[in-house]
């Protein structure tokens, strides 16, 4: 069904150009809307429009739909619908579990927040705004493949920790962290577990209960759903202080006028996505799979970041091709309607890359040679295929041109010396 999207998203631009073709490989930043949440969401635009703390019986309809959806998303993350609460996108809920956690537990001495260096910056900045306001935030590094050790955790826990906040699966380089044995730790010793899990919702399995999660983050653009709707999911008698202060709406959790349409296709999404799972993980691992082959094979000197099928996200690759500008090969591409994205970030004028590629070890010319390409359930073999025909040209013709691969290889001929 979906595919009446692509063609229209396909046929956009033909005839502007010779290269009509078009490949949206950034499912990572987000994805369409699909077309049967769309068709979900319309009524609660035009008839359904009645505000859903209206007692009358007009707003019965949007009461029951909030509801209908609150039990798709409990049912996709094995939570009950009463611990799952509507917020405004994944980066609120982030911001709700990590704010409310210490405007709670700071009074009884729990001011300390244990979180990793690869997070989304919807985390790593509310953990540094939180510094400044004077509590305690601990970054764990991670191994090459982008994995938190537990060794490293139990370390860095002490008896003022609130919290460990830890990411189910990396938006850069998919790698997804051991979560049941991190939650298995923090509920033994105590403390709150939260989870950013934007990236794995409705693409890999998550049960709240067998992995011990106190709260998680999701998203609903991330699987086929609106933008500006997220979900947090708190567990039954986790006591965090509220984010957005205002109307009793959410239980009393979540202030605003709800959102009754993004809910409805939030909830759409969520089951829709997670319903075609068992089909379309493999067959996206299967074509991503393809994709970093026919890469590492035809792009000499490539290097694939994370870490291996298994422990990362089906539709992620993320290469370093040194001697190149990640931005300048994504303008490359872009010409010939190709979309990915890169962790080099020249011309947003900060001199830093990725903070992951970093973390993982990447020198600074490997973390801007970047290339980050993520799949969906659109994605084709003939997608992959002219990728394929496209990209090896591109990093060789760049390469030609650049005096940092004539560097790279005078560097290699001294090693061999
Ligand atoms: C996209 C993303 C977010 C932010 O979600 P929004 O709904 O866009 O605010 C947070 N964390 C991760 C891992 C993400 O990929």
């Amino acid at each position: 069904m979906a595919g009446q999207w692509r063609n229209e998203f396909k046929n956009s631009r033909k005839g502007q150009s010779e290269m009509s073709r078009q490949v949206y490989l950034d499912y990572a930043a987000t994805t369409y809307t699909a077309p049967e949440v769309v068709e979900a969401m319309a009524p609660y635009f035009t008839e359904s429009f009645g505000n859903p703390s209206s007692i009358y019986s007009f707003s019965d309809r949007n009461r029951k739909a909030m509801t209908k959806a609150r039990e798709q998303v409990a049912a996709v993350l094995g939570a009950s619908q009463d611990e799952i609460f509507f917020t405004g996108s994944g980066t609120e809920s982030d911001n709700w579990a990590l704010k409310g956690t210490v405007w709670k537990l700071a009074a009884k001495g729990k001011d300390h927040i244990i979180t990793t260096k690869i997070e989304h910056h919807a985390i790593l900045h509310t953990g540094e705004f939180l510094q400044r306001q004077g509590y305690d935030v601990t970054y764990l590094p991670v191994d090459e493949e982008g994995r938190v050790r537990l060794e490293d955790l139990k370390k860095a826990v002490t008896d003022r920790t609130a919290l460990v906040s830890i990411m189910f699966a990396n938006n850069e380089i998919g790698t997804i962290q051991p979560i049941a044995e991190i939650g298995a730790f923090c509920r033994e010793r105590g403390i709150l577990f939260h989870t950013d899990a934007v990236q794995a919702v409705a693409h890999v399995p998550i049960d709240v209960q067998a992995m011990n999660i106190d709260m998680l983050s999701l998203s609903a653009h991330k699987f086929y759903g609106p933008k500006g709707i997220g979900a947090m999911y708190l567990r039954k008698g986790t006591r965090i202080e509220n984010f957005i202060h205002g109307g009793g709406q959410e239980k009393g959790r979540r202030a605003s006028t709800e959102n009754v349409a993004g809910i409805v296709g939030l909830g759409k999404a969520i089951e829709q996505t997670a319903s075609r799972m068992a089909e379309s993980a493999p067959r996206i691992t299967t074509l991503r799979d393809m994709l970093v082959d026919g890469v590492m094979k035809a792009v000499p000197h490539a290097k694939l970041n994370g870490a291996p099928s298994g422990e990362r996200l089906p539709n992620n690759a993320n290469f370093s091709f040194v001697g190149i500008e990640g931005e300048t090969m994504l303008l490359d591409l872009d010409r010939a309607g190709i979309y990915g994205s890169t962790g080099s970030a020249c011309s947003s004028g900060s001199l830093d890359p990725s903070h992951v590629l970093m973390a993982i070890g990447l020198s600074h010319e490997q973390a801007h040679g970047s290339l980050r390409l993520t799949l969906g359930e659109e994605t084709t073999g003939e997608d992959i295929r002219y990728v394929l025909s496209v990209l090896p040209d591109i990093v060789a013709q760049r390469r030609a041109m650049s005096p940092l691969w004539e560097d790279y290889l005078k560097g290699l001929q001294k090693e061999s010396r």
